[in-house]
């Protein structure tokens, strides 16, 4: 008997990484999504496979308890549903905490029904403009309650809380990974992150857009390296992860990914620039938007400790790659990027 999964926020960039690698370990996936983000486009290797279906919904509008046609059967339940680029969540910053909320909610009833394992996809973005540097699992982080990146980080808080309350009171099986900068192939070109805005501007000798003065820092990991952290982290049983956390003084299972290499977004700049060696582009300065973390790398001692992984795609690569993605798809199939409103808030 196969298992089954779902992925809520699954046509997005890292939910359809995440749906081709369940579906090549041989799960039955479900994708969930209501394309705010995502699209159908990033489904089209993997959308005949008789294993797999789609459901477009959105997470916020769905009862709890759930109705058809999720009335299926969950082995494991992947919540990564919600905007991600800071252009996209601050468009829509009200539906963002709700996504989060609402989401990891249906998530967690689910999980309940079913028996099921739950990842719940968080992120950095809990450590706010941190003060300790690497950020490590145990920092509690510097969040603004009321700026414009308010919507992401205290939703994603809050679905944390939620997580360990429901382990604490209803023994759900349920972990959790902070996400650090994570890029690659599939992020929509008019995604407005960094990296495929500065891809994406080199590509066309557009202006590269550096907000403020460029030192601020950012580690990036790439997708695949995420997804083998995902599968690994699920694979473990439900004592292994919270004897894990409680040995590590942690409240709930949570552990960090990412890649630990940091760099500066003008270096960031000129890497992309080094790669596209016949791009036209200039470097320019743009307004910094408000509460932009200065500096931010992952400690990642915990994952490679209780999973024994580590990235493995060094940022060269990575870029290399992701360059080759924007190449062949985003520009060919015109799914062309106004980085100029994209790129400045
Ligand atoms: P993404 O925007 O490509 O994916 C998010 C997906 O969720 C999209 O397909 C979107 O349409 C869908 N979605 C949004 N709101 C929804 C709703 N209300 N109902 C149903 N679907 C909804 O971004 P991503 O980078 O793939 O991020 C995936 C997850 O990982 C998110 O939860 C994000 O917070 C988390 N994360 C990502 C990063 C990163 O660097 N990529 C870093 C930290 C955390
Ligand atoms: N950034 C930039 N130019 C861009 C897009 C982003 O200089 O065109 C900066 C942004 O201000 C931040 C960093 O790059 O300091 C990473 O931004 P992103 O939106 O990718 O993710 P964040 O980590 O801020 O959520």
């Amino acid at each position: 008997m196969k298992k089954t999964a779902l992925v809520t926020g699954g046509a997005g960039f890292l939910g359809s990484h995440l749906c081709e690698r369940l579906l090549a370990d041989g799960y039955r996936v479900v994708a969930l999504d209501n394309l705010y983000t995502g699209s159908r486009a990033n489904l089209v290797t993997f959308a005949d496979n008789p294993d797999f279906s789609f459901i477009e919904a959105d997470v916020t509008t769905l009862p709890v308890p759930t109705p058809q046609p999720l009335n299926l059967t969950f082995t494991e339940i992947y919540n990564l549903a919600c905007p991600a680029s800071p252009v996209h969540y601050q468009a829509r910053p009200i539906f963002t905490t709700l996504t989060s909320i609402k989401g990891v909610l249906f998530c967690l009833a689910l999980a309940r029904r079913d028996g099921a394992k739950l990842l719940h996809a968080s992120t950095s973005e809990v450590y706010g403009d941190a003060l300790v540097h690497p950020q490590d699992e145990h920092y509690w982080g510097n969040v603004n309650t009321i700026g414009i990146r308010s919507c992401y980080d205290e939703g994603k808080r809050v679905a944390e809380a939620l997580v360990a309350d429901h382990i604490r009171e209803h023994d759900v099986d349920a972990r959790m990974v902070r996400i650090f900068n994570t890029y690659g192939p599939r992020m929509h070109p008019h995604d407005g992150r960094v990296v495929s805005n500065f891809i994406m501007q080199a590509l066309r000798d557009e202006d590269i857009t550096i907000y403020g003065d460029g030192t601020q820092t950012r580690s990036f990991q790439y997708c695949d390296d995420l997804i083998n952290a995902f599968r690994a982290y699920m694979e473990l049983p439900k004592d292994r992860v919270r004897a894990f956390a409680a040995e590590h003084g942690l409240g709930a299972p949570v552990i960090n990914t990412g890649n630990p290499g940091e760099y500066t977004i003008r270096e960031l700049a000129e890497k992309t620039l080094a790669l596209l060696p016949g791009s036209k582009s200039r470097l320019v300065s743009r307004p910094l938007p408000g509460d932009d973390p200065k500096q931010r790398r992952p400690d990642i001692t915990l994952a490679k400790e209780l999973l024994g992984w580590e990235p493995r795609i060094p940022l060269d690569d990575g870029l290399a790659r992701t360059i080759d993605y924007f190449k062949s798809v985003a520009l060919e199939s015109g799914r062309q990027p106004s980085t100029a409103t994209d790129g400045h808030r």
